[in-house]
């Protein structure tokens, strides 16, 4: 489908070709990089999603280009994936509507450590986290499913677990945590710590290779110290770990 918005094919073709074969890391000099730098740098990089034929419909829409066929007929949640979330979300439907009073966290500005404790227990802020790290093991599909179900009934339960398992420690070490880290954190922020993330700064927001907050490490190589500062890090009063994006 095409529409009139779309930009011209002669600029989608310039800003996606140079894309397509080779990954922009190569085209990056990481010679002058430390080893450590590089390999962050073509990781990060490789993660991309490919401007081109392969692409997303979101990633499409960067360049202008609107992708429809990959969003029409809408993909269905087959009914194996489906039935695996419907007893967690029916427990979770029942415990918002009977026990969280969003009036009064909208009142208070407060939200219930019962809440919380109960939400951990129930596994609702480790719904990606394998089984065996103690979560519950279901698909990125029936977390939205749940976050849908937390947006319908109270926002700020909503910020709470979806900054925790979205962009809090539990997704980028599940993406690209050594098993040590999964191991030593998912049980963690699974079933009792919350979590945050921290990458916004003065001037650094959208433009994160903006940021300034260095990571130094410490005489004795025990420890990162970190020098800067951070903003508006969502849950970060009740975090108990942090995924701190620093130089
Ligand atoms: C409720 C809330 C919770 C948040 N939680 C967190 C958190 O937990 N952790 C965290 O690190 N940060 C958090 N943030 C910060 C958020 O991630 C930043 O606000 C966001 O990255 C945008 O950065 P900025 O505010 O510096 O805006 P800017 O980057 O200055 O952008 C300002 C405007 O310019 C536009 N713009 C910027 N660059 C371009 C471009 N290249 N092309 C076209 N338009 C552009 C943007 O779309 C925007 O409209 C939170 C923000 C809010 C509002």
């Amino acid at each position: 489908m095409k529409t009139p918005l779309e930009a011209p094919p002669e600029q989608i073709k310039a800003e996606t070709g140079t894309k397509s074969e080779k990954s922009a890391a190569s085209v990056i000099d990481t010679s002058k990089m430390s080893a450590g730098k590089a390999a962050a740098l073509e990781l990060a990089e490789s993660s991309r999603d490919p401007l081109d034929e392969r692409g997303s419909f979101a990633s499409n829409l960067f360049v202008g280009k609107f992708t429809f066929d990959r969003i029409f007929p809408w993909p269905e949640q087959s009914a194996e994936d489906k039935t695996a979330g419907e007893a967690f979300l029916a427990q979770l439907k029942a415990y918002l509507h009977e026990n969280v009073d969003a009036d009064e966290i909208d009142r208070t500005g407060e939200i219930p450590q019962k809440n919380i404790d109960d939400l951990f227990a129930m596994g609702a802020f480790a719904i990606k986290v394998p089984k065996q790290y103690g979560g519950l093991g279901l698909s990125q599909v029936n977390y939205g499913r749940a976050a849908m179900l937390f947006g319908s009934w109270d926002a700020n339960l909503t910020a709470l677990v979806s900054a925790h398992q979205s962009i809090g420690v539990p997704q980028p070490l599940l993406l690209f945590g050594t098993e040590e880290q999964k191991a030593k954190y998912l049980p963690r922020v699974a079933r009792k710590e919350i979590s945050a993330f921290a990458l916004t700064e003065m001037n650094a927001g959208s433009d994160p290779a903006n940021m300034s907050l260095r990571a130094d490490l410490s005489e004795d190589g025990s420890a990162w110290i970190l020098n800067g500062e951070k903003l508006w890090c969502t849950n970060l009063i009740k975090a108990g770990v942090l995924v701190v994006m620093a130089k």
